[in-house]
């Protein structure tokens, strides 16, 4: 009996995944470039169930029914395509290629044309939730053409991570698509992150809020409509994590965040669309600036900041601190939808916007309860043009827009950087404003490089010579 579905690629992701699909009734060959990773997993994680190691390429090819479904589950970059190139000429036509790492879209778009000229699938999907996702239910984000998707459809909306209105996974749209929309799902992850990192350094250095507390807020704000989601949860737990030292384990971790690569291909993507995603960036640069810490460690000896002491409610700052972080999250989550939009046009993907924050309802990491509010919207009103008009966002803004600035304003006054909170009020309040001091800018540039600007009184294109008395 062939075995249905193949793996390659054994680490942590492609074992987990591996078993999930066998788990649902999916016979599984797999094999890993370096044997001692399969012989490990045979061993230990595969024992007893539907799997075929395969230790050569040809065998493991060999091991499947056809057409042929083979999850590529390696490094990103240029293991991928090592590996394609392997595969290529031991595959026959309608045999499919599923890239399910992180890949960059645009290496996506150059593969699906190389493969679908030499008469394979490819499909490149986006697979969000980590570890424990890939085992137990990720969010998947495939794309290629629809009768690709319909090969795998069977089996991803199995393994897929179940929520209220289906399983997490939908056909995205033609081409680099799917990966172009895990990577913006990124890009908003980057952006949660870092609105919660200074939700946590305002309560924590100017409130002067303890671990437990922390903890207490965190879990509470988990059980709120708009804030319940994974990364708050994990926020809360991450606080009742204590070191053998006795200290809470958080305060002994370096503060200096890593990155692969995802939110600043999001940064990149949308400065080359032209989509403004200032808390995205911040959110970024916040991680880049953190990377400096040796010097950022003279420069706290050298410049010191405003000293500042809190005497209001402390209570009352919480929620206004809350009511901050959803503002900025939604300003957050309409600048990644937008960039979506944008994409979608430029690139002919066609995509969902609805379905999309459906499927990050489960399994992937920023999914939340909240998602269900940007569903709604778009079901609403498909061409929405930014989540800001959708009535609800609006007018929970309009409603906390109060506090919001009360706390970056309290922040400015501590001397706390807060990027990401401020991105989003300056994203707001350009968005909402119907005259930019942008007039100025064209002022300059024609004064300097004679670009021509327009006017609001009249139509055509017009040049001053500025130097000239009038
Ligand atoms: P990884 O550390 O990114 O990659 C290790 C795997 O790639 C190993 O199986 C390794 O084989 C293989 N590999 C590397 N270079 C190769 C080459 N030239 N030819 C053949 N195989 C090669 O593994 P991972 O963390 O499981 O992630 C897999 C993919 O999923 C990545 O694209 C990652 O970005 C993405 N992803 C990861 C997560 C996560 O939480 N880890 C979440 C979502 C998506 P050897 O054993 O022979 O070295």
């Amino acid at each position: 009996m062939a075995q249905s579905f193949g793996v390659i690629g054994l680490a942590v992701m492609g074992e987990n995944i591996a078993l999930n699909v066998e788990r649902n009734g999916f016979p599984i060959a797999v094999y890993n470039r370096t044997p001692e990773r399969t012989d490990a997993f045979m061993a230990n994680r595969a024992q007893g169930k539907n799997v075929v190691a395969a230790y050569s390429l040809e065998d493991f090819v060999a091991a499947l029914e056809r057409p042929r479904r083979i999850l590529v589950m390696v490094k990103a970059g240029k293991p991928v395509d090592a590996v394609i190139e392997q595969l290529k000429p031991l595959l026959d036509p309608e045999d499919m290629i599923i890239d399910g790492g992180n890949s960059l879209y645009e290496d996506t778009e150059r593969r699906v044309k190389d493969l679908e000229s030499s008469g394979l699938s490819f499909i490149g999907m986006g697979v969000s939730g980590g570890e424990e996702g890939a085992l137990n239910g990720p969010s998947m984000m495939p794309g290629g053409t629809r009768a690709a998707y319909e090969a795998i459809e069977p089996i991803v909306t199995k393994i897929a991570a179940q929520v209220d209105d289906g399983p997490c996974v939908t056909y995205i749209g033609p081409g680099g698509s799917g990966h172009y929309v895990k990577m913006v799902h990124n890009g908003i992850e980057y952006g949660d992150m870092q609105l919660i990192a200074e939700a946590y350094d305002l309560m924590k250095n100017v409130l002067g809020l303890d671990h437990k507390q922390l903890h207490e807020v965190f879990s509470e704000w988990n059980t709120t409509e708009e804030l319940d989601s994974f990364l708050i949860e994990i926020t809360a737990d991450i606080f009742t994590k204590m070191d053998d030292t006795g200290k809470a384990l958080v305060e002994l971790i370096l503060d200096k965040a890593g990155q692969k690569g995802t939110g600043r291909w999001t940064v990149i993507n949308a400065l080359e669309v032209a989509v403004s995603i200032p808390t995205i960036t911040a959110a970024v640069n916040a991680r880049i600036m953190s990377g400096i810490k040796d010097e950022r460690m003279i420069a706290a000896k050298q410049i010191e900041g405003p000293t500042a002491s809190f005497d209001g409610n402390a209570q009352a700052f919480i929620g206004k601190i809350r009511d901050a972080l959803y503002c900025s999250k939604i300003c957050s989550y309409a600048q990644g939808m937008a960039l979506l939009s944008k994409a979608s046009e430029l690139f002919e993907y066609d995509l969902d916007l609805g379905e999309t924050a459906r499927i990050w309802k489960g399994g992937c990491i920023i999914r939340a309860r909240f998602l269900n509010k940007i569903k709604k919207a778009f079901d609403e009103d498909p061409k929405l043009p930014n989540l800001l008009l959708a009535p609800e966002f609006k007018q929970t803004i309009l409603d906390r827009q109060t506090a919001w600035r009360e706390v970056i304003a309290m922040a400015a006054q501590f001397g706390i950087p807060v990027p990401a909170f401020s991105a989003s009020l300056d994203y707001f309040d350009s968005y909402r404003r119907d005259r930019l001091p942008q007039n100025l800018t064209q002022a300059q540039r024609d004064y300097f490089g004679a670009h021509t600007y327009e006017r609001i009184d009249k139509a055509g294109v017009f040049h001053t010579e500025w130097m000239q008395e009038t």
